[in-house]
């Protein structure tokens, strides 16, 4: 087509795992929280759809407030967008003025905004246990991106090592995505205060019950809080609608529940990890909510076409050096045993 930019036409977009239209489903494959949004959201939600010929707040400052108090940290070094994706996608746009360096395997986003943004990406190889190499970035001039735990390895590192890549180069931005770090990671959010090239990146996708919402934000300095917002307002002002804004105070208001959940899945991954462990597979020590595991003889090249078939959803990467791994969202205790139920059928066939 004539009218297209060449590097639209050539862009490889990003691709979510599935999500299936029927009930009959056993869904692990997208990290969705196993647990309803908590008491009060849809209330929240209904009031504000109430509302709708009005636009939604740009300031988002209601959110910005109760997520301030939740975090512990001043409104004015917060950011929302929808989903983290957006928030992600607004630093690739504009945070990332002399390139950018992310792992080999980490977030599937990340490349694909390098590409949609035209930017310079630099590819740095995992260690072979999987885990990230900081070393690796000690010089690399333009700004650093992975998840902390990584994404799909479920590997966290301490927030210590990272400190040192942050605190080794001012000028450097150094963007640390804790999608998940709520199940068992170290935040750096307690450094953003001491270190003005620090951002870090979270969701209500995953802890918090609100995947279908899109809601994540930011925690940095002003100074990068207003770029973003700088983005933002010359986007879409509304990228944050009201029902959703209605949706996080509520969520954000229920911290019980929250902690409830998170215990609750912390605690189904332990026994599951076990259980894994006990049919053969390697798993490898998770800090999210979800597992990457392999099976000594079926591959989960095998394994996730079988599980499928039989109504399990689980994620599988057609990938170089994890070709072998499931990664596997941890559902509800049912949902577990059934699983493992599957799984030794399929390794014992
Ligand atoms: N970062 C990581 C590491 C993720 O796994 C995900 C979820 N796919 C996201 C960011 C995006 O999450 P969301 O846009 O739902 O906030």
């Amino acid at each position: 087509m004539k009218f297209l930019d060449p590097r639209i036409t050539q862009l490889a977009p990003y691709v979510p795992g599935e999500q299936p239209q029927t009930n009959d489903f056993i869904k692990l494959n997208t990290n969705e929280s196993a647990y309803p949004p908590a008491p009060g959201v849809v209330e929240a939600v209904e009031a504000a759809a109430g509302r709708l010929q009005l636009y939604s707040d740009p300031t988002c400052r209601d959110l910005l407030r109760e997520l301030a108090d939740y975090l512990a940290v001043p409104a004015t070094n917060l950011f929302v967008g929808n989903g983290s994706d957006e928030v992600l996608a607004f630093c690739f746009q504009g945070l990332m003025g002399q390139g950018v360096a992310y792992p080999d395997i980490t977030y599937g986003f990340y490349p694909v905004f390098a590409q949609l943004y035209g930017l310079k990406a630099q590819v740095i190889p995992l260690r072979e246990d999987l885990s990230i190499e900081l070393a690796d970035y000690a010089d690399f001039k333009g700004t650093i991106v992975f998840a902390n735990p990584n994404a799909p390895t479920s590997l966290g590192l301490p927030a210590a090592a990272i400190l040192v890549l942050v605190e080794a180069d001012p000028e450097r931005l150094v963007i640390v995505d804790e999608a998940y770090v709520e199940f068992g990671g170290q935040s750096m959010m307690p450094y953003v205060k001491e270190h003005a090239n620090l951002l870090v990146v979270g969701t209500f996708s995953k802890s918090w019950q609100l995947a279908g919402a899109r809601l994540g934000y930011a925690v940095g300095q002003p100074a990068l809080i207003n770029e973003l917002n700088r983005i933002k307002f010359s986007f879409n002002p509304y990228s944050v609608n009201a029902m959703t804004l209605a949706g996080g105070i509520a969520a954000l208001k229920a911290r019980e529940y929250h902690q409830e959940c998170l215990a609750k899945t912390i605690a189904t991954r332990e026994w599951t990890a076990q259980a894994l462990e006990n049919l053969g597979f390697t798993v490898l020590p998770s800090e999210t909510n979800f597992l990457f595991v392999k099976h000594p003889i079926v591959s989960g090249k095998v394994l996730y076409p079988a599980l499928k078939e039989r109504n399990i959803l689980v994620r599988w990467f057609d990938k170089p050096r994890i070709q072998d791994y499931l990664r596997i969202t941890i559902g509800t205790p049912e949902q577990m045993a059934q699983l493992l139920a599957t799984l030794q059928e399929l390794v014992n066939e």
